[in-house]
């Protein structure tokens, strides 16, 4: 089996030149990162209408359907679902979608995030029968749909769905491989079961198995020095037969150096790395308060504007280690600058965007209380 081929390069997470605009896309370090990609034989590129409020298509136009022919990379993109409101709404959104691209094909089209509320919109607006036309007429080479929820769902989708399609695009990590509100595991066996192909997003679980507590940084460095946290993650994900595409959203040049390593010197998981990461799966889930992955799609939808994913952040390492000057972060650059968690209003509207199924306003509550219940500024910060 050709593992090399199976990395690919997540634009949901591009370099910015701005950390608080994702519309200011750092265009000559993704440039850059590009041309080392495909100078090392790599090709496939992943984003969405919505990535980077719609200029990660664009960039992408820039960097590569502007730079390499179009026969020397593929690229995925995801029509969004929540916007449907009926089935003309497909044709405009794949129109929109070609056009920032700049591309007259999608190598792989998929309807976006699919969960229980939004399968709805999809029915509604027939986006199965609309890709599998696309794929009819040549406008698209491969298709499916990506998923943010429960095996059950995904098991009616592939019931109803499953013949049409080709790929599915799943969340799948060492982390949620048996975590009840994601099911990892359950859902590859059903792609399995299937026969479809499987494209991993989030194996690093949106940064936070890399970013873990240091005991956790501290067993893998004596487990394997040599070797990245952000290589077994790969490595997990990319072992898995049925699995064809493994993305990574990379930030800096340093990443992609590492996942280049990763994938050109492939090695499968042994059983003796599997039990490895088992355990450190389990400490990971005692010791992270919120599994919040920073995909960032719950903030458009907050009507209160509240910085919801960075309150979680704040909140997991602060539970980790409690000092001042993550505090100063909460009450000065968040709770002053920005929107205090304290304003959410319950309203809900923020849960059918949660990819990994939080429930948001529950948590905020718990971080308000965390940071403030019997606390005032600094002063007290443990
Ligand atoms: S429930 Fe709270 S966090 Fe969620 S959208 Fe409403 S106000 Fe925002
Ligand atoms: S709370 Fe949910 S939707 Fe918001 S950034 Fe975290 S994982 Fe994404």
């Amino acid at each position: 089996m050709n593992y090399k081929s199976k990395f690919g390069f997540g634009c949901m997470r591009l370099p910015q030149t701005d950390e608080n605009d994702p519309t200011k896309i750092d265009q000559d370090l993704f440039n850059d990162m590009v041309d080392l990609y495909i100078e090392h034989g790599f090709n496939y590129f992943d984003t969405s209408y919505a990535y980077h409020n719609g200029v990660s298509e664009v960039a992408i136009r820039k960097a590569i359907v502007e730079r390499y022919p179009r026969e020397s990379y593929q690229i995925c993109d995801k029509i969004p679902t929540w916007a449907l409101t009926c089935e003309e709404d497909n044709d405009k959104y794949v129109n929109e979608m070609l056009e920032r691209l700049g591309i007259e094909y999608f190598d792989v089209l998929l309807i976006h995030n699919i969960n229980t509320p939004w399968f709805n919109l999809a029915e509604n607006a027939k986006s199965f029968e609309y890709v599998k036309n696309m794929k009819e007429k040549g406008i698209a080479k491969r298709i499916g749909f990506s998923f943010h929820d429960k095996a059950e769902l995904l098991e009616k989708v592939l019931e109803k769905y499953g013949d049409l399609l080709d790929v599915v695009q799943i969340q799948l990590n060492y982390l949620d491989w048996e975590d009840p509100s994601i099911e990892s595991g359950k859902c590859y066996e059903l792609c399995v079961k299937h026969g479809l192909d499987v494209i991993v997003m989030e194996p690093l679980k949106g940064g936070v198995l890399i970013n873990s507590p240091d005991s956790i940084q501290d067993e893998f460095k004596k487990f394997n020095p040599d070797k990245s946290i952000a290589s077994f993650a790969l490595r997990f994900a990319a072992s898995l037969d049925n699995v064809k595409i493994v993305l990574s959203g990379m930030r800096k040049m340093d990443d992609l150096v590492d996942n280049i390593d990763t994938f050109e010197n492939f090695e499968v998981l042994s059983d003796e790395e599997h039990e490895f990461l088992k355990r450190m799966a389990k400490k990971l889930d005692e010791n992270v308060a919120v599994p919040c992955s920073e995909c960032g799609y719950c903030i458009d939808a907050c009507p209160e504007m509240i910085p919801i994913p960075e309150y979680f952040t704040l909140y997991n390492i602060s539970k980790n280690r409690p000092a001042e000057d993550i505090y100063r972060l909460y009450f000065d650059k968040l709770a002053d600058e920005k929107v205090h968690a304290a304003e959410c209003t319950y309203c809900g509207t923020c849960l059918d965007f949660c990819t990994q199924q939080i429930d948001i306003p529950e948590e905020l509550e718990k971080v308000c209380e965390h940071f403030e219940t019997g606390f005032s500024p600094y002063a007290g910060a443990p």
